[in-house]
């Protein structure tokens, strides 16, 4: 495995985790597995599998082996990393500077929200800030509601 980085727990599971800075476009790792056909990886994604890269319409890469580190890249709707094509294949790249400590991330795309959109909304830790903020200001404003009535005397 890399230098850059170690798999480790995140909030949703197994994450991967900077050890060093990671410069802005740095190379972080390759999305491994077989090539399979996008059908067959419809197949088995509705038996349960996991770690599907789609490339097209026509191939997708089973990334489930366990030496594939970039399955345990989880995502993030404020990604710091990014898959690029390159060769035929799918590499991850750090989209800015990655401190060490932080948890690497990308976006799993639209078809990936739309599921969790459906399903309780994404659990990523940007969307967990979001909707905190979110409860901390209607608390907020419930008390201030609250405390206005109270002057108010109703
Ligand atoms: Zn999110």
């Amino acid at each position: 495995m890399s230098r850059f980085f170690r798999i480790g727990r995140s909030k949703t599971g197994l994450g991967l985790f900077a050890t060093k800075p990671i410069k802005r476009a740095a190379y972080i790792a390759t999305y491994r597995g077989r090539r399979i056909t996008t059908e067959e990886a419809d197949r088995r994604e509705a038996r349960g599998a996991r770690y599907m890269f789609e490339l097209n319409k026509k191939w997708t890469i089973d990334g489930s082996p366990r030496w594939n580190v970039a399955r345990y890249i989880n995502h993030s709707c404020q990604p710091n990393a990014k898959p690029v094509g390159r060769n035929g294949g799918i590499v991850i790249v750090a989209l800015r500077r990655i401190e060490p400590e932080e948890e690497i991330t990308y976006s799993y795309g639209d078809e990936y929200l739309d599921y969790f959109l459906q399903n309780g909304g994404c659990r990523c830790t940007a969307c967990r800030k979001k909707r905190a903020a979110r409860r901390r200001r209607q608390r907020e404003a419930r008390k201030r509601r609250q405390m206005r009535e109270r002057r108010k005397g109703v």
